[in-house]
């Protein structure tokens, strides 16, 4: 007569561990919500530019902009080109509310997150979504920077804050104005909370896609001018060649 004793271990982790791959709806063969094919699928960013991420034809060199007039932030990290299947995951994440979309990209940013904190780059004190406007905020009822924040705060015990950085209103459209007046009119377009404590912090400003990096720029500026000591960029993807400002 058998008479094991029934042990549930091996079982319960495969239960845990079995997902649907959120891409090709086969099952997943790692604790992500997506299948190992469709992993090595996603169009990672290669050779980048070492401060702006901007892919660039060779590894290890800065663009031509940052060469010309190096940004306020001094690195990105990014996990992704802005390129199919991310743009439509992003847009979904945003526009569909599909947050388990969110929540993988975020998890695989901070995957690569964790092992550039491994390697040499320094932690963050402070995660800080980029602010939507008010009027915006009500259209979509959240701000995807800020949920990005907030998962991986939890994931690399990271604090967030999410108040300190203001997003002013009333300002003007960004169509029909010229580079500079560009740049001035996002400067104006944010402003930090009161008494916000960023003097001699290391900050992190998160986002889902960074395009121009004129955002990140006018933020990073601010935060600066506060006497913030560093500022990073952590976002989903990047566009390969610069679009419209956003
Ligand atoms: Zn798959
Ligand atoms: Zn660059």
């Amino acid at each position: 007569m058998r008479c094991q004793p029934e042990y549930k271990g091996p079982v319960y982790i495969w239960s845990k561990n079995i997902q649907t791959c959120l891409l090709c709806d086969e099952p997943s063969d790692s604790a992500l919500a997506l299948c190992s094919p469709c992993l090595d699928d996603l169009p990672w960013l290669g050779a980048q530019c070492s401060i702006c991420a901007l892919p660039l034809p060779a590894a290890g060199m800065v663009c031509g902009q940052c060469l010309q007039r190096p940004p306020a932030f001094q690195r990105v990290i990014v996990p992704w080109r802005y390129d199919f299947p991310m743009d439509s995951l992003i847009s979904r994440f945003k526009h569909q509310e599909k947050w388990p979309y969110g929540r993988l990209m975020s998890e695989l940013l901070g995957q690569l997150l964790q092992y550039r904190f491994d390697e040499d780059l320094p932690r963050p004190d402070l995660l800080l979504p980029v602010p939507l406007s008010r009027r915006r905020l009500r259209q979509r009822g959240f701000n995807q920077a800020g949920m990005l924040a907030h998962w991986l705060g939890s994931q690399l015990q990271l604090r967030v804050d999410a108040q300190l950085l203001k997003r002013i209103q009333g300002t003007p459209a960004q169509q029909g104005l010229d580079a500079r007046a560009r740049h001035r009119n996002l400067r104006q377009a944010f402003a930090l909370a009161a008494h916000a404590p960023v003097a001699g912090r290391h900050l992190a400003l998160v986002d889902d896609v960074l395009t121009t990096g004129a955002t990140a720029q006018a933020l990073a500026r601010l935060l600066l001018d506060a006497g913030a000591q560093r500022v990073d960029v952590y976002c989903l993807a990047r566009t390969p060649r610069p679009g419209p400002s956003t």
